[in-house]
């Protein structure tokens, strides 16, 4: 029980935290004008231009607070409150994606490795909560199932820490992006910016934590670290 409360318990816990103040940054920024006057969507639509990517679409979805690049598709999704306003929130969000559509012109080492990934997580989140549940109801099975989830959870940890090193340079390369093209102000408009997109990294470091508390837990168990 303790184990589960520090392992499992305490990262949730930190994830609600962070995912709280990316919710107040981009609140608080969202209605906060930029001077420069472009909207999220001008503002990607230039970045890449000025990138020298051409095959990248601009599009609108109709999801709050997801948007993201599909390198896939060629494709820049932004949630309708970044595509259609001016704010220091919508820009920083605009010029992150922007960052990702970049990495993968430059064919950037980690975005490469986590697109390498994100098939197995997709198999992974598909099965994990019957791997999860059925440890439960098959106490048979118990061991196995354990084994399964450790695996799952394994996969996980590596895709969410590849992440990591992809979205802190995306937010990276936004900054200088938007400063040097003169899209954001310096002063309160980049302290907006860094902000919204700080608070943002800090889910993604998170999510880590969480995954890899998941992980452990699931070692342990296995283990019996549990057995007092
Ligand atoms: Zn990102």
């Amino acid at each position: 029980m303790m184990l589960f409360l520090l392992l499992i318990g305490i990262p949730m816990i930190i994830a609600l935290i962070a995912q709280a103040k990316v919710s107040s940054a981009f609140g608080k920024w969202k209605n906060v004008a930029a001077s420069s006057g472009v909207t999220g969507a001008q503002a990607a639509r230039e970045i890449l231009t000025a990138a020298n990517i051409h095959d990248v679409d601009v599009v609108e979805i109709n999801d709050m607070l997801g948007d993201h690049y599909d390198p896939a598709q060629k494709r820049l999704c932004l949630s309708s409150d970044v595509f259609r306003t001016p704010s220091v929130a919508a820009l920083g969000i605009a010029a992150h994606e922007c960052g990702h559509a970049i990495q993968d012109a430059k064919a950037y080492a980690p975005l490469q490795w986590r697109m390498a990934v994100v098939p197995s997580t997709m198999i992974v989140s598909r099965i994990l909560p019957f791997v999860v549940l059925g440890g439960f109801f098959i106490p048979f099975l118990f061991r196995e199932l354990i084994m399964v989830a450790a695996i799952c959870y394994g996969i996980l940890s590596i895709f969410q820490f590849i992440t990591l090193p992809v979205e802190f340079d995306a937010s990276r390369r936004a900054k200088i992006i938007l400063g040097r093209m003169g899209l954001v102000q310096p002063g309160a408009e980049t302290a907006g910016v860094n902000n919204v997109l700080d608070s943002a990294a800090l889910t993604y470091l998170a999510a880590f934590v969480a995954v890899l508390g998941q992980l452990l837990y699931y070692v342990l168990l296995l283990t019996g670290g549990s057995r007092r």
